[in-house]
């Protein structure tokens, strides 16, 4: 993941490139490959203002850090289109079943990716992959392209004229260079620079919850089963990892309130593990061990705009949802495969100044995007309030959709299809 910081020594006010993303995480180094895919003839250059670590060491960008991502099966099926499903398979784990259950009441849907076809890629409904090892193989296949990776690179302010967007940064030495672009992607995450300077709100609503995750490890192998269990302490989701060192693992994600999540990270390793086995039970069996306890602040927020001329915003600085439901890189994905999938081959529309063609481009990514983006971002804020409650109408519904769940193949499949991030 080693990559030399690309500071062209000709004169700074004259480089230009085709399409400058600013932030390297998840978002921006996926768009990054993806425009290098479906683009060749853009010239294409990520901006991330952290240093990109030697190989070896721990990734230091916030992306890439203790978490794991549940890729739905439009997520492999993208990365397989971009060459890269051969080597990340390599450190996923496959989930072939999903529970879904209320420890309220003992009920529970469980779904098997060998019986429901169509929400499933080569047989299995995903993938959970460690973001610490997903962060290394987008750089490797990024080292591979022609994207210039300028790192560190903090962008610092950024004018618009008619030919598109004019950005200062500060390099690794402190000193100030520009880069012009026809086309500015904002990739810089949920308290975006790029937005705030730009006067782009978002809409927030603050979930007043923490996500504590944790790699718990496992007495018995896990078999490929993601759990998504509702219990009175929160949402816990338990996702299948890849056995390290003859370990069985499985990667925890723990919504709960605030003051909750305080005292739980305050827990010793051991009482942590029997807190959480308390709260979820023995469906996974004995949990034995737990790393460390990291803790997110949960909010919904969405970028009033996410689109104008010469701009784009994609992953956390465009949305940025409820982890529970697993959806918001796989949702960022589906934008950034989109957002390639229209400017291939249209380069010299989006390189006319001015060009009302390049602002139709755009447009119809925005459109073709507002659906999808609804419809998920819906689900992901829906989900955990309609568990979270302890209304009796809503709980004894809950329990309704779970029971149907097992019975109603239309309502399988529906849930499913939204799950498994194919946009339907
Ligand atoms: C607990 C938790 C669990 C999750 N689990 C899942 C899951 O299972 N499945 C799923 O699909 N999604 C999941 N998500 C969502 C997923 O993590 C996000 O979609 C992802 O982090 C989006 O990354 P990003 O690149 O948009 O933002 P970030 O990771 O915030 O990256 C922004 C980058 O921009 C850089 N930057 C900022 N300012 C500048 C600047 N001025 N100049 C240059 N660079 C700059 C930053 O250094 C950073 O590297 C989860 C989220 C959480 C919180």
């Amino acid at each position: 993941m080693s990559r030399d910081t690309a500071i062209n020594d000709s004169p700074v006010h004259r480089r230009r490139v085709d399409v400058a993303i600013v932030g390297g995480g998840m978002a921006g180094a996926s768009l990054a490959l993806m425009l290098a895919h479906h683009c060749p003839e853009l010239r294409v250059a990520l901006l991330e203002q952290k240093p990109l670590p030697a190989g070896g060491e721990q990734p230091v960008l916030p992306s890439f850090d203790t978490r794991a991502t549940a890729l739905a099966a439009g997520s492999l099926q993208i990365f397989e289109q971009l060459g890269l499903w051969s080597e990340l398979s390599g450190y996923c784990a496959p989930i072939r079943e999903i529970h879904v259950s209320d420890r309220g009441c003992g009920l529970g849907a469980r779904l098997s990716a060998l019986r429901e076809t169509r929400a499933q890629f080569r047989g299995i409904f995903g993938a959970v992959v460690e973001n610490a090892a997903l962060g290394p193989v987008l750089y490797r296949a990024l080292a591979e392209t022609r994207v210039e990776v300028l790192a560190p690179a903090e962008v610092q302010r950024v004018t618009f004229d008619d030919s598109g967007a004019d950005m200062k940064w500060c390099d690794g030495a402190g000193r100030a260079q520009h880069l012009k672009t026809a086309l500015l992607v904002a990739a810089d995450g949920v308290d975006s620079v790029m937005c705030r300077q730009l006067g782009i709100e978002a809409e927030r609503v603050d979930y007043r919850q923490r996500a504590l995750v944790a790699t718990v490890g496992l007495q018995r192998a896990h078999g490929g089963v993601a759990y998504e269990r509702f219990t009175d302490s929160g949402p816990m989701a338990l996702l299948p990892l890849p056995d390290r060192e003859g370990v069985h693992r499985a990667a925890l994600v723990w919504t709960c309130d605030e003051e909750a999540a305080d005292a739980l990270c305050a827990l010793e390793s051991d009482a942590f593990v029997a807190r959480v086995q308390k709260a979820f039970g023995w469906r996974a069996g004995r949990l034995v061990r737990a790393g460390a306890v990291a803790s997110y602040r949960l909010s919904l927020s969405l970028a009033r705009e996410q689109w104008r001329r010469n701009l784009v915003l994609v992953g956390n600085c465009a949305h940025f949802l409820h982890p529970v439901a697993g959806q918001g890189f796989n949702l960022t994905l589906r934008d950034c495969d989109a957002l390639a999938q229209v400017l291939s081959g249209r380069g010299s529309d989006l390189l006319a100044q001015n060009s009302r063609a390049a602002l139709d481009l755009l447009e119809s990514y925005g459109r073709g995007r507002q659906r999808d983006q609804q419809l998920t971002i819906g689900f992901s804020d829906r989900v955990p309030a309609l568990f979270a409650s302890d209304n009796p109408l809503l709980r004894s519904s809950r329990q309704l959709g779970l029971l149907a769940m097992n019975v109603v193949p239309p309502l399988r499949a529906s849930f499913l299809s939204q799950a498994a991030g194919f946009g339907l």
